[in-house]
């Protein structure tokens, strides 16, 4: 039986790109990426699912109360919308992280859909045994998705040209995939996958 695959596209949302209030440097480039990887998992039938960073007002992630962040996508704002240019299709499944005042909310693991349903038990609702992960940013919130996933026992590919890192120390993201590839997941790229497929 073919092993049942699920996109997983992390926080590719306004805050998070240039111009937004934590911007990732050329965050945006990797949209049009990300769209076809959405195009090739719909036609084939698979689920796609979207995070979205989704924080109160107050919260221990922000600098002004104890965290390490400034004030980003706070929930229904624009700066928490989805990047205009992200072709989300409309059986895309949306879980929402960071929600939790006390918590940083990095990996998309701690998000659950509008019925508060968790990650988890969505992707085994839907017997999915292995994950795709693409979006923003390399070095936190994808870095702490895959190592999560793998952790739940997930097999993981990382879309190593559909993901892009914050860098604060300029090595942060070769790093994160150095350790996320160590703890057992698999790389991918478009090219690779559309090879594949034949
Ligand atoms: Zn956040």
């Amino acid at each position: 039986m073919k092993t049942k695959k699920a996109l997983l596209i992390v926080d590719v949302q306004n805050d998070f790109c240039p111009g937004g209030a934590l911007g990732v440097p050329e965050g945006d480039k990797i949209i049009p990426k990300i769209n076809k990887y959405i195009k090739i998992f719909s036609k084939d039938k698979l689920p796609i699912f979207a995070t979205r960073d989704w924080h109160p007002v107050r919260t221990r992630h922000f600098k002004d109360f104890g965290g390490s962040w400034p004030v980003h996508c706070i929930q229904n704002t624009r700066g928490a919308a989805f990047h205009p240019q992200l072709k989300l299709s409309p059986d895309i499944i949306l879980v929402y992280k960071g929600i939790d005042p006390q918590k940083d909310g990095y990996s998309a693991f701690e998000a659950e859909d509008d019925r508060g349903i968790d990650l988890v038990r969505l992707l085994k609702k839907l017997g999915i045994k292995e994950i795709y992960i693409g979006g923003l940013a390399t070095d936190y919130c994808v870095k702490f998705t895959a190592l999560e996933a793998l952790k739940q026992g997930f097999k993981v590919k990382i879309l190593l040209d559909a993901i892009q890192g914050v860098n604060l120390k300029p090595k942060d993201s070769e790093e994160a995939i150095k350790l996320i590839l160590k703890k057992g997941a698999k790389k991918i790229t478009l090219k690779d996958l559309l090879k594949k497929k034949g």
